[in-house]
């Protein structure tokens, strides 16, 4: 399997245009005697909008965020990681069928770094994969619809979804998934999502970081080196 293969595909494929205005609207809505409507059309520069923004975010006042709905095209990934992904209840996921869509021959799958290195044991995971692609076709060619052959199938195989999420859940995804704690092919994941939205958003980067950054210490028992765990 080549190295690209490996690796997650992502697409950002929907965002709002407006999306500094859109949260600048809000915040500034809160504290002021002018109406939104105002507030929006008056196209303030983006200096004094990312000031207010910062404030806001910084002491917490997270519902003005929560206007923000981002969307993801995600390809390659492996159930393992699909898994871990749809744990945030405040997604919203559409995904690849197993029930829907039978595997044909060999099903795509994915192989973690520390296999793909061990030439021995890439050798036995590959084999296993061929086995359990055969015996799949074995069972739906004996009539068992997929819903039911798909039970054999891997963490390893090979998924995609979309997924959306509004700009407050996509700060904490990042913080929390991309601290070294998290597992490698999601922390992969969500740093291409990362990566896709400041490219457009580049003012949202001091957000979309590991948790540690943003709390300036490190919450976890034990800490990867990045920053120092809280003093007790
Ligand atoms: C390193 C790591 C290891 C993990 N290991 C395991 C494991 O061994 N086993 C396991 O089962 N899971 C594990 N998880 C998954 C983890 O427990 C969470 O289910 C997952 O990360 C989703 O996080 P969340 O609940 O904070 O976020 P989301 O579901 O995205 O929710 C965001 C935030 O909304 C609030 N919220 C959402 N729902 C509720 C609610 N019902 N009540 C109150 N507040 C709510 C919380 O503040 C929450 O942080 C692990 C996650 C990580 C990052």
């Amino acid at each position: 399997m080549t190295d690209i293969k490996n690796k997650p595909v992502v697409k950002l494929i929907s965002k709002p245009e407006n999306m500094l205005r859109t949260i600048y609207t809000a915040c500034r809505t809160c504290y002021s005697s002018d109406s939104p409507i105002n507030i929006y059309d008056k196209n303030t520069d983006e200096e004094k909008m990312l000031k207010l923004i910062s404030r806001v975010i910084s002491s917490g006042h997270y519902s003005t965020i929560e206007h923000i709905q981002v969307t993801f095209a995600i390809s390659n990934v492996s159930r393992a990681c699909t898994h871990q992904l749809v744990r945030h209840r405040h997604m919203s996921f559409s995904q690849k069928s197993q029930r829907y869509v039978k595997e044909k021959g060999q099903f795509d799958y994915l192989t973690p770094p520390t296999i793909e290195k061990n030439k021995e044991l890439k050798e036995k995971y590959d084999e296993f994969m061929k086995k359990v692609a055969d015996f799949y076709t074995e069972m739906t060619e004996q009539g068992i619809p997929a819903e039911d052959a798909r039970f054999i199938l891997p963490n390893a195989t090979s998924s995609s979804m979309v997924a959306s999420l509004n700009l407050r859940e996509m700060i904490h995804l990042a913080n929390i998934r991309l601290c070294t704690r998290a597992q490698d092919e999601i922390r992969l994941l969500v740093r291409l999502m990362c990566n896709k939205l400041t490219n457009e958003e580049p003012w949202l980067k001091p957000y979309l970081v590991p948790k540690c950054e943003r709390l300036g210490f490190c919450d976890e028992d034990k800490s990867c080196g990045r920053m120092a765990t809280r003093a007790v």
